[in-house]
């Protein structure tokens, strides 16, 4: 005679219920060979499913050992012993146990997808199973759509799809009537005789002990009686089994698996979707509010050149001069880089036969860029010849052509006046030839060049003087010389640095929003991963009873959590985008009707930070089911069982 498949050696087991000990088995010592169809018969509560778990190596023994075709199971390690379960070993309950969220055939082929095996191999191996068991018309159904003959028969085709040598089953008839149970047994039966499996079935009912070939009495946890009643039975050969399992739950079905749950929870799930689109869109919208303000005020409030200048004004009471010795003066002050005086007057300007109202500009030409002169079209004025008009005198003269200005003839009518004596006031006429167009489409501008203005006028005092400082650090001491030479003094550098505070609290206040939006986000999903494993308690030992590695239940809860976090994510970065959005077109509505020219950005959400915030928000989730995930994965299939 062979060695057993089977062998129990001194099987204990006490269970610690507060500070008793229950003994649900003791000393059990059994031997079951191949091609048994053993009954374990005795009353409730007599210890059968103890002892059938231990067999299956999903409880370990207080005391003792199981040996499983020649194999200590107890001396295997978690992930070891997932694997040869699944190998060797299938077991049915009486519960059923099949996951109601996936059909017969899904839940057929998960032991075999916990395999690793191809998903379009398992379900087909599925579908064969089940049509063996006469299921063929049922492979869509979910179990809730089936009877508990019909489900318990998938739960068969479930234990049998990955071919097992040992089928374990613990009260398969408990919930059944005794017709469908007598069906259930027979196909039990038939399949002990056709493949050659070993199969250890308990019940505590005496209507199904004829069965067995092998009659197993147990009491109080004690053997109480071993028979064997048919020695002389034909077994086919040995069933050929599965190539040995070394794979896992591949990502893409612990991925569908995740899928599944997640779209069975309906509205539960898109509440929790929900919780994350907030916290995700809140972060999106501030930080694309302060996005969007700091670059309005960095190209808005103040070019690059506007940080490091200092313009100077004649005093009100006029006891000092703006003029070529004070340009001098200030020219020989250190840390000056260039100064640019400016010569202001009212003109008409006259294109054609049109004219219309504009502001003469006299600067010299290297000062065009520091005096903030993009040109759109033509070239600089000379410091002889030429002159430079701003697009909103093109407008007003209704030329969007700005090419086919250049070269045109321009006419500029000054007053020449001291400013006090009007009688004095005289108009000059300027003549030139307009050599460029700025970008400016605000103020009716017309640049030319100082020295050459001079050739008209000869004005006692300029208007302004701007004064270029080498860097932003010594603008506020230039500043202050000048103030001590007895002119009016105005910078940026007081606002910047006031603009820099504010927008430092701003961001920071944004940020910390922000951030709390997330975290709230984040514990919204510790929260329902934490609900979800407890109602999937159940589950997880389903699944791990069934050949599920702590690595696959890892992976199914964590892609779950990955999909909240993804959708969340999606959600929330386009209601934050529409949000920006609505608010841009707004202004930029309003403004138009205003006839303000340009375009003002309040929200800007660069590209790169939406995917940063998606690859974020699902990390984060990440690290949200991270905890229940491990506690998952590190249920006793036992514990997870029992667990309704
Ligand atoms: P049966 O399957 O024959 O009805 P069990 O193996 O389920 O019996 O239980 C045997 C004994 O062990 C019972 O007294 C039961 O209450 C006890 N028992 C089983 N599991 C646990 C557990 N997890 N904690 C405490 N006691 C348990
Ligand atoms: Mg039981």
């Amino acid at each position: 005679m062979s060695d057993p498949i089977i062998k129990a050696e001194n099987l204990t087991r006490t269970y610690c219920v507060g500070r008793n000990k229950v003994t649900a088995l003791s000393g059990v010592n059994l031997e079951i060979n191949q091609g048994d169809f053993a009954v374990i018969f005795g009353p409730s509560g007599s210890g059968k499913t103890t002892l059938l778990s231990l067999l299956a190596g999903l409880d370990t023994p207080t005391e003792g050992q199981v040996f499983v075709d020649g194999t200590n199971i107890n001396k295997l390690s978690p992930n070891k012993l997932a694997q040869f379960r699944s190998d060797n070993i299938g077991m049915v309950f009486q519960q059923f146990n099949l996951i109601s969220a996936l059909n017969s055939r899904d839940n057929v082929a998960i032991p075999l997808l916990l395999r690793g095996l191809r998903s379009k191999y398992s379900r087909n191996q599925a579908n064969k199973v089940l049509s063996t068991l006469g299921l063929s018309d049922r492979t869509s159904h979910k179990p809730s759509e089936l009877s508990g003959g019909q489900q318990q028969r998938v739960a068969i085709a479930r234990a049998l799809v990955t071919k097992p040598n040992i089928l374990l089953v613990d009260e398969p008839t408990g919930n059944l009537d005794i017709p469908t149970g007598n069906d259930i047994l027979e196909i039990l039966k038939e399949i002990n005789t056709k493949f050659g499996t070993t199969i250890i079935l308990v019940t505590h009912n005496p209507e199904f002990v004829k069965y067995g070939n092998r009659i197993i009495n147990v009491a109080d946890g004690k053997i109480i009686q071993d028979r064997t009643v048919d020695t002389k039975r034909e077994l086919a050969e040995n069933i050929s089994s599965l190539p040995a399992s070394n794979g896992h739950l591949s990502i893409f079905e612990a991925f569908r698996l995740a899928m599944v749950h997640f779209f069975n929870k309906g509205f539960r799930a898109f509440l929790t979707t929900l919780g994350v689109a907030m916290g995700v869109g809140s972060v999106v919208a501030l930080v694309s509010l302060g996005i969007g303000l700091q670059t309005i005020t960095s190209s808005q409030l103040a070019s690059f050149s506007d940080l490091v200048s200092i313009t100077v004004t004649a005093n009100k009471d006029a006891t000092t001069n703006l003029d070529d010795t004070t340009v001098s003066r200030i020219k020989s002050l250190s840390h000056v880089a260039m100064v640019s005086p400016n010569l202001t007057l009212p003109a008409q300007v006259s294109i054609g036969n049109s004219s219309s109202q504009g502001i003469v500009e006299a600067i010299k030409p290297e000062a065009l860029d520091f005096e903030g002169v993009t040109l759109s079209a033509g070239t600089a004025f000379k410091n002889d010849s030429g002159v430079i008009i701003t697009k909103a005198v093109a407008k007003s003269f209704n030329i969007t052509n700005l090419e086919s200005l250049i070269g045109e003839d321009i006419t500029l009518s000054l007053v020449s006046s001291d400013g006090t004596d009007l009688s004095q006031a005289k108009i000059v006429t300027v003549p030139e030839k307009i050599s460029g167009v700025s970008d400016d489409d605000m103020s009716s501008n017309i640049y030319l060049s100082l020295t050459h203005l001079k050739n008209y006028i000869s004005p006692d005092n300029y208007n302004a003087v701007k004064v270029k400082i080498d860097n932003r650090t010594n603008v506020e001491a230039v500043k202050n010389t000048i103030d001590t030479m007895g002119f009016n003094t105005t910078s940026v550098v007081d606002l910047i640095n006031r603009v820099d505070k504010v927008f430092l609290i701003t961001q920071l206040t944004l940020g910390i929003i922000g951030g709390v939006a997330l975290l709230i986000a984040l514990i919204g999903i510790v929260n329902i991963m934490t609900i979800a494993l407890l109602e999937r308690t159940h589950e997880v030992g389903v699944l791990k009873a069934i050949g599920a590695t702590a690595l696959d239940i890892r992976r199914i809860f964590e892609y779950e959590v990955i999909l909240y976090g993804f959708f969340g994510a999606i959600l929330g970065v386009a209601a934050a985008w529409s949000f920006g959005w609505g608010i841009n077109s707004l202004i930029a509505y309003f403004m138009q009707r205003e006839n303000i020219a340009g375009n003002i950005a309040l929200f800007v959400t660069p590209v790169s930070f939406i995917i940063l915030m998606i690859v974020l928000t699902m990390f984060i989730s990440l690290m949200g089911g991270w905890f229940p995930a491990k506690k998952a994965a590190k249920l006793s299939a036992m514990e997870a069982l029992r667990y309704e």
